[in-house]
């Protein structure tokens, strides 16, 4: 898996890592045979989920390329860059439907801001007001998503669900 010459002095060049991933794209575009899909999600579902590793939203939900719009970051929270992707997904791609997804083991479960905020000024000596949107418990906190989607004025009053992912069995479970 050589055949690219060595990148020298070059911003981009990577790990590894990053090296066989972009070999893995290179054998992908061999394959790929889903320019006909348009950008409206078939299901009508916007979902958003925490990004931990161990949860694949469409392997856990038998979803495929061009069924649903994945909203991820860390927690599964709905800050309000959250809640601007699922305005964007309502109202210019048709979605009608939202899942919220968290799931058992999560990172910031039984931590705290301060905490993580200590680290960061310990490392760079610099103060800057980030929520990190720690919470004490995973089912608590999806409820407090689904209710803060729920009563946002922007978001259309369709079905929400709240779910959570248990990493050991990759049962879904609803809470909200
Ligand atoms: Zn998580």
């Amino acid at each position: 898996m050589q055949s690219d010459p060595p990148a020298q002095s070059n911003a981009t060049a990577g790990s590894p890592e990053y090296e066989r991933l972009r070999a893995e794209n290179r054998r992908y575009v061999e394959t790929f045979d889903r320019s006909a899909l348009t950008a409206a999600p078939l299901s009508g579902m916007a979902i958003l989920a925490c990004m931990d590793a161990r949860l694949d939203v469409e392997e856990a939900l038998g979803l495929r390329t061009g069924d649903a719009h994945i909203i991820r970051n860390a927690g599964g929270l709905a800050t309000d860059d959250a809640i601007r992707s699922i305005v964007v997904s309502q109202e210019l791609l048709g979605t009608d439907e939202v899942i919220v997804i968290g799931h058992t083991q999560c990172g910031l479960e039984g931590r705290t801001d301060a905490d993580i905020r200590r680290r960061l000024v310990e490392r760079t000596g610099r103060e800057i007001p980030l929520a990190f949107g720690t919470f004490a418990d995973v089912e608590t906190s999806v409820r407090a998503q689904v209710d803060r989607l729920r009563s946002h004025p922007w978001i259309r009053p369709v079905p929400i669900h709240g779910l959570i992912f248990d990493v050991e069995t990759g049962q879904l479970t609803d809470v909200a």
